[in-house]
């Protein structure tokens, strides 16, 4: 059973490491700056370095902030890229721009490494239960080989494309996301100004065609007045950068993107960016002085 390296042991990659470990395989990991003795105690080894990662494992997963954090780790000083055998393959499970995949990807090419990005979306609760949704771009023969490795994290592995698909899909998925919350939050205090329920138009609506995985996740939350993340606008704004850049590279306007983009960023103004996205709801009840609650 090939040793796999995992790089980033945050919200989200501690427990996507802990479910490999479970699952037998056995892990060298390392993160920066978070302590991960209790992955230790579980079995896994720890590691000094991203070099030292890579020097240790023939299959390496890395879940990072953004673009810069992955190219720091991997092509970085001590990074992957200087311990990382021939033949072995990286995985990038981050939400990335995919210009910055493609970049990685060209640089491991050359020391014959195969890099796959690999975003996933689900949140940690998803990551905790091993029930993400993992999209990948990148060579087909690599993604058979980790197929089974990702199958412990998620439930659904799809490959997408060339390299640099996994992060096009994630970022098509992040605008989706900030729509639907946008839209969920501006008909919810319409609704609410106009003196109806928000939880009777919950009800009413959620089975019919505006009913969707976002409104049944978000709609709780915003009635509770629960903010707390879940999934931070931070991160979201991250998402958002990455898809506006990435649209204006190929001549795609995105105004809805765009839109929301500055929602986000006003709520960031207002010191709202560790907040879940379903904060959103607080943009348009500040303009109409009304707040969605039961
Ligand atoms: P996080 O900030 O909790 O974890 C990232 C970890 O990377 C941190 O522990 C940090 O210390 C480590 N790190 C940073 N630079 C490093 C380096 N050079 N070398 C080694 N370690 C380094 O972030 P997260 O919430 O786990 O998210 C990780 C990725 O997954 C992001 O791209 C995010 O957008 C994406 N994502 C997050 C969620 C979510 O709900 N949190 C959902 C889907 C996707």
């Amino acid at each position: 059973m090939a040793i796999i390296g995992f790089i980033g042991l945050g919200i989200m990659g501690r427990p996507m490491a802990k479910n490999l470990i479970n699952a037998g395989y056995k892990l060298v990991v390392y993160d920066k700056y978070a302590k991960f003795d209790d992955l230790v105690s579980l079995g896994a080894e720890g590691a000094a370095s991203n070099k030292e990662v890579a020097s240790k494992s023939e299959i390496i997963i890395t879940m990072l902030p953004n673009s810069p954090h992955v190219k720091e780790a991997i092509l970085g000083a001590s990074g992957v890229i200087e311990g990382v055998k021939s033949g072995s393959i990286v995985v990038d499970m981050s939400s990335i721009a995919p210009a910055a995949s493609q970049e990685v990807g060209a640089a491991l090419k050359a020391k014959d490494v195969v890099f796959l990005d690999a975003p996933v979306s689900g949140g940690e609760p998803k990551a905790i239960d091993a029930t993400l949704a993992i999209m990948v771009g990148g060579d087909k023969a690599a993604f058979e080989k980790v197929k089974p490795i990702l199958e412990k994290m998620g439930s659904s592995v799809v490959l997408a494309g060339d390299l640099g698909a996994g992060n096009v899909t994630k970022l098509a998925n992040q605008i989706i996301v900030a729509l639907n919350i946008a839209a969920v939050s501006e008909a919810f205090v319409l609704a609410t100004k106009a003196g109806v329920n928000p939880q009777s138009v919950f009800d009413a609506i959620k089975g019919g065609l505006a009913g969707s995985t976002v409104m049944n996740a978000k709609v709780p939350m915003i009635l509770d007045g629960n903010f707390k993340p879940g999934f931070r606008i931070e991160l979201h704004i991250k998402d958002l950068q990455n898809a506006l850049d990435t649209a204006h590279n190929l001549g795609v306007p995105v105004p809805l993107t765009a839109s929301v983009m500055e929602t986000m960023q006003a709520l960031k103004t207002d010191g709202m960016a560790a907040n879940d996205h379903s904060a959103v709801v607080r943009f348009y009840e500040k303009l109409a002085k009304v707040e969605v609650r039961k």
